[in-house]
């Protein structure tokens, strides 16, 4: 199916979101236009026709199927009203770091820590919109490790540790987009496939010397190896990848303590690049708007456990 284009329709501040979303019906509307924007069609039988019962659930004319606005989406069976949904999300996407869970707790007056780190954890796994454009002209690419203790030789040593790679554009002295992505080891078996995910072809990817990234050049690619001398530091050959690396490494281990299970870490590495692309955005309404749609189109995820390692109130997010 051609993309649809959706007109933008988003509250500019605060005060308009407050007013437009006040009321449950109003939510309704807006991710009903979201998950069906040509309208609904049967799940099951892909039929136009609907009728809404007296419980909002959509039923097919033809089948009868009873679809819900939420199922199937990581809202899928939730007892809260859209309303708190929508809080969430406002406060979720418009606040420069984002908000935690003793915030969310509070906001929304939910009953417990662990169900507004619940919250949090779904809408992190909406963060990374499916399609999105790959990173292009001048990208810088390295990979860091996050967790343990030893510091270990690049390829080995490397056991309780997660490799993390990282692509940045550089625009001039800017910084561009950001992909990150936990990989297994740093060899090129792994290393690539994260370029050839992320990266476009014929885009001028800058490295350090590191034999996992040989081969670039003959893959679409032109490779710049930026090789350091004794004197220089990674700070000037990959000013980039430096700069954003120990801002990650920062927050990470500044949030985790040094210990996570890398799903969750994952789902943080995924809040952060949602974030840092969205930097320069002016709109907050934009933002939003754009993550309601993400959630529209998300998947269900069960099974999330409270981290032990993440119920420290320090980190909160
Ligand atoms: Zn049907």
């Amino acid at each position: 199916m051609s993309e649809f284009i959706i007109t933008e329709d988003f509250p500019d501040n605060q005060q308009e979101f407050d007013e437009r979303f006040s009321e449950e019906q109003a939510c309704y509307d807006y991710l009903f236009r979201m998950r069906w924007p040509q309208g609904f069609h049967c799940p099951r039988c892909g039929h136009t026709g609907y009728w809404m019962s007296s419980k909002g659930l959509c039923i097919c004319c033809r089948c009868e199927y009873h679809q819900s606005i939420t199922a199937g989406t990581i809202l899928h069976s939730t007892k809260k009203p859209l309303r708190a949904w929508f809080k969430a999300m406002w406060w979720f996407t418009t606040r420069k770091s984002g908000v935690n869970a003793v915030n969310l707790k509070d906001l929304l007056g939910l009953g417990s820590y662990n169900t507004a780190w619940r919250w949090l954890q779904k809408l992190r796994s909406c963060t990374i919109r499916k399609g999105r454009e790959k990173l292009s002209g001048h990208v810088e690419v390295d990979e860091f490790y996050l967790g343990g203790e030893r510091s270990g030789k690049r390829g080995r040593g490397a056991e309780h540790k997660c490799v993390v790679a990282v692509a940045v554009e550089r625009k001039g002295r800017k910084l561009g987009r950001l992909r990150l992505q936990i990989i297994d080891t740093c060899s090129a078996s792994d290393l690539i496939p994260f370029i050839q995910a992320n990266i476009a072809p014929g885009s001028s990817i800058h490295t350090d010397g590191w034999g996992g990234y040989n081969g670039l050049a003959t893959m679409g690619y032109t490779h710049k190896p930026m090789l350091q001398t004794k004197t220089e530091d990674k700070n000037s050959v990959l000013p980039g990848v430096h700069l954003v690396t120990s801002l990650i490494k920062r927050l990470i281990l500044g949030t985790f303590q040094g210990r996570f299970e890398e799903k969750y870490l994952t789902r943080y590495l995924d809040e952060y690049v949602f974030r840092f692309n969205r930097r320069t955005t002016k709109s907050v309404g934009k933002r939003f708007w754009r993550f309601v749609q993400q959630l529209a189109a998300s998947k269900p995820i069960t099974n999330i456990q409270v981290a032990t390692a993440v119920i420290s109130p320090l980190l909160a997010n």
